[in-house]
């Protein structure tokens, strides 16, 4: 297959993985889960968190790696890196307790065995840290895992597997297959016990058919279309340098990047001005440098970028800033604001993972309220006034996993984290995680 440097458009050729040897790598991988397994927790946690002084040692070239990959900002690269070091190290610490033997009374307890073979299946657009999270839970609990990286990660997918070929580790207990949807396919449909996937809505209900023969444990973290609601009462500036930066961080291309704005009419025209203010000032180039955006990760995405802004304009909406690939090498897009949106357009129907803003006047909140709900998505979501309990309420209104006032994402290390209606299978907590690597089973002693 062919990878391309999102930001040089340089192509080469990268090696797939042939789908015959696809149940070979299944066997192998059973193979070596039933040695794993006997292996004792201590000595579990003791062999993965080797890990940890590895990717300390390579933090830097894995950053660039993940940069020329898909083309994130280098700061952003090397954040995505020191939090994946973070959540391996909160991992080693917390499984043993999470997975040790529960007892209900004198003669019923719960164990906590592993699944077996779990699949991850994971995206491009964090490439290091997505794949890693289901990973390092998965082989602390005693399974094996076969990596199946997106194809617009080749190098990241390699540098991974290299890592844990180098620990001392059951050979085949970590496999890694590559290539795109092919092998993606063909991977669903052989015997697993587990599937963890992240990517799109679309592609997680193909997995839930492909697989649905063996019917494996599926765990689906997928796509958003999360909204933010503003309020009359906030200080506009602030809060739309704000917005903008959390529509814009890597480029757009974050599961929960905020991907419209609902805002109160009194405050609407001061609140487009500042957000095309805050809009232009962003630094879009070479993501090896000091931007806030590098280019797109392939032509594909610019592509669906233009049918969604096309198909907007043509219905009405107004383009403040950006809207046009930029004329060089590489997939450069700059940040785009629009204005005169509506529910009819694709771009607020599917999801564009862009650096596209679209801002919607409202009469009040319950309006915005019921916007932000009239969709299949429900990942995350925010309302951002200086009413915290007003913003509350409105929270508890909002149908999505993650619920926000004035700030928007993902919460702390061990929060949980997940997404609800058509954005997942629901929410899972760190912990909630570990758990669901295992097949939990009652002992009874009569
Ligand atoms: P994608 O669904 O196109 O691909 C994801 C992975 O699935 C890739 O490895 C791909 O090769 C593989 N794949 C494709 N077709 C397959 C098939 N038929 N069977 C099995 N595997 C197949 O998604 P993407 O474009 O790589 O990533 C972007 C999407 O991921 C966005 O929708 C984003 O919101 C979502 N995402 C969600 C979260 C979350 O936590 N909810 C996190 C990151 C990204």
């Amino acid at each position: 297959m062919i990878h391309t440097n999102p930001s040089t458009e340089n192509s080469r050729n990268v090696k797939e993985t042939d789908i015959k040897e696809i149940p070979k790598i299944i066997s192998k991988s059973s193979l070596a889960q039933s040695k794993w397994e006997k292996v004792c927790i201590k000595d579990r946690v003791e062999l993965i968190y080797s890990l940890t002084k590895i990717l300390k040692r390579e933090e830097e070239t894995i950053t660039r790696v993940i940069t020329q990959d898909m083309g994130k900002p280098i700061t952003q690269s090397r954040n995505e890196v020191k939090r994946t070091i973070r959540m391996l190290e909160y991992f080693c610490k917390k499984t043993p307790k999470l997975i040790k033997k529960e007892k209900h009374s004198w003669n019923e307890q719960t164990v906590y065995n592993p699944k077996g073979i779990v699949a991850v299946i994971s995206p491009w657009n964090y490439p290091f840290e997505t794949p890693l999270n289901s990973a390092i839970p998965a082989l602390l609990c005693g399974n094996s895992v076969i990596l199946k990286p997106s194809e617009y990660c080749p190098s990241t997918g390699r540098l991974i597997q290299k890592f844990f070929d180098r620990l001392n580790l059951p050979k085949n207990i970590v496999s890694t297959i590559f290539g795109g949807k092919k092998q993606g396919e063909s991977l669903t449909k052989q015997k697993l016990d587990m599937i963890s996937f992240t990517g799109s809505t679309h592609t997680g209900k193909k997995i839930v058919r492909q697989s649905s023969d063996n019917i494996p444990k599926i765990l689906l973290e997928l796509g958003g279309l999360d909204p933010a609601i503003v309020l009359k009462d906030v200080s506009v500036e602030s809060v739309a340098r704000k917005i903008v930066a959390l529509n814009s961080m890597n480029s757009g291309q974050a599961c929960c990047a905020i991907k419209r704005v609902y805002v109160e009419s009194e405050i609407y025209g001061s609140f487009v001005e500042n957000s095309i203010k805050e809009s232009k000032k962003l630094k879009l180039g070479d993501p090896l440098s000091n931007v806030d955006m590098g280019p797109l990760s392939s032509q594909s995405q610019i592509k669906k970028i233009e049918t969604m802004l096309q198909n907007a304009k043509k219905k009405g909406a107004d383009i403040l800033t950006g809207g046009k690939k930029l004329k060089r090498k590489g997939f450069y897009f700059p940040h785009t604001v629009l204005t005169k949106v509506d529910q009819d357009m694709l771009l607020m129907n599917e999801e564009p993972f862009g650096p596209i803003l679209p801002i919607v006047k409202v009469k009040n909140w319950k309006e915005a309220v019921y916007l932000s709900n009239n969709t299949k998505y429900g990942l995350t979501a925010s309302v951002w006034t200086k009413n915290r309990k007003l913003g509350k309420k409105i929270c508890q209104m909002l149908g999505a996993g993650i619920v926000s006032v004035n700030t928007h994402g993902s919460g702390a290390l061990a929060s949980p984290w997940g997404g609800i209606k058509q954005s997942g299978t629901g929410l899972l907590s760190f912990k909630g995680v570990v758990r669901s690597f295992t097949e939990p089973k009652l002992v009874r002693l009569g």
